[in-house]
């Protein structure tokens, strides 16, 4: 759909095509709302959405109580329903955390207690036999077994929620990039759209600002009612993958001890089996996806498999791609929970805007959907 010259009225405007913001509009129009998405890119999920893992994750590195526990649980519960109701490719391969030193033990145990207190009851600490049957080629010192994590086909996953949208009456205009954003006085949002070198308006009576790396930018085009609300800022961390160009003789993913602001250099296959690794952190200024030092970035990376895998084979490590997590604490600062805000937190009714949705945001999508759509009926 085009964006007309003239303004409209649309009950609900989607900020944003990638996975968050379509499971949010196919709620919305399953639940019998009229919905628009509004994407400025010309096919959904270019940006984040496509620059990932594709890991359904269990819901045990995060916080309990935490929006991030609470929603990656329920979401991967609701993800892995879907994709078997709408033939989206997935597999339910498992995980193992591996400790690989001695001093990394007390981390495995933090994750595990964690992960009981998220109410994901599923984790087995392995024996080193054990180990070497699943995974002859993994060197450690302990092992668990996450069984619930698995892989999901991400581009598949965002067609089954577009045409989820489309089928029960959503729409979705492309190449259409919100330029402005204001609150009318009697309630509704007006919409500025840039679409094809032309500046168009919009109205709609409610608004989700889904629009990931650009959702803080948005967010501070309003006014906001609370005093003392502040938009989350936005703090990009790249993450370099590798892929590799020789056999991976894993059948699961292997993830080293997390650091605070990212999992560890792990191994994830893809649907066909391929392996990956990573993704790293970089913390940048601005959204260039460029691969940064990809000669001294492998001798790192290589440095972190071998702790794993010590028969890597360095040089089947090639640069693959780069995603950008949209974090809202600087480098250092403690990490932050998904910070999902609507009236009770700004003080505009009908407005949900939805910042640092990093991961586990693809495992979270739908069951952020179903907190966002209960936020609008609040
Ligand atoms: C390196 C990396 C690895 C990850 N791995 C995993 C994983 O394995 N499992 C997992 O669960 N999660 C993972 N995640 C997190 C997951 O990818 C994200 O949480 C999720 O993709 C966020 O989706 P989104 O829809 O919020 O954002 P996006 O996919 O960024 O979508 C936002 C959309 O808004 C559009 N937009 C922005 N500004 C405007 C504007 N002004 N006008 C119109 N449109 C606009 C953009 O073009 C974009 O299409 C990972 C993230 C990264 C970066």
């Amino acid at each position: 759909m085009a964006v007309s010259d003239t303004a409209n009225d649309i009950e609900t405007v989607v900020i944003g095509a990638g996975v968050v913001g379509l499971a949010i509009a196919a709620e919305l129009a399953e639940a019998g709302h009229a919905v628009l998405v509004v994407e400025r890119h010309g096919t959904f999920g270019t940006e984040t959405s496509s620059r990932n893992s594709e890991v359904i994750h269990a819901g045990i590195y995060y916080p309990p109580g935490s929006l991030r526990a609470k929603l990656c649980v329920e979401g991967k519960e609701r993800l892995y329903t879907f994709a078997e109701k709408y033939n989206v490719p997935v597999h339910r391969c498992g995980k193992l955390l591996v400790a690989t030193a001695e001093s990394e033990i007390a981390q495995l145990e933090a994750i595990e207690a964690k992960a009981a207190a998220n109410g994901v009851s599923d984790l087995k600490r392995l024996t080193l036999d054990e180990v070497r049957g699943l995974e002859p080629h993994v060197s450690c010192v302990a092992a668990t077994l996450s069984p619930s994590t698995g892989i999901i086909d991400g581009h598949a996953f965002m067609a089954a929620l577009e045409a989820r949208l489309l089928n029960a009456g959503g729409e979705i205009a492309y190449h259409s990039q919100v330029v402005g954003v204001s609150a009318e006085p009697d309630g509704g949002f007006r919409l500025e759209i840039s679409s094809a070198g032309d500046v168009s308006e919009l109205i709609c009576a409610r608004l989700i600002n889904a629009a990931g790396l650009g959702a803080s930018i948005i967010g501070r085009m309003l006014e906001y009612r609370k005093a003392g609300y502040a938009v989350p800022g936005l703090f990009p961390a790249k993450g370099h993958y590798f892929s590799l160009s020789a056999k991976a003789p894993f059948k699961h993913l292997i993830y080293p001890m997390p650091s605070p602001d990212a999992l560890g250099v792990h191994v994830t296959l893809d649907m066909s089996g391929a392996a990956r690794f990573g993704p790293d952190v970089y913390w940048q200024n601005d959204l260039d996806y460029g691969f940064v030092a990809a000669g001294a970035r492998r001798e790192t990376f290589a440095k972190e498999i071998k702790r794993y895998w010590p028969s890597l084979p360095e040089a089947a490590l090639m640069p693959a791609y780069t995603g950008i997590r949209p974090k809202i604490y600087s480098q250092g600062s403690p990490p932050a929970d998904f910070e999902i805000h609507a009236a009770a937190q700004h003080g505009v009714p009908d407005f949900v805007g939805l910042y640092g949705i990093e991961s586990p945001g693809l495992t979270s999508s739908l069951a952020i959907a179903v907190h966002v759509a209960r936020l609008l009926e609040t």
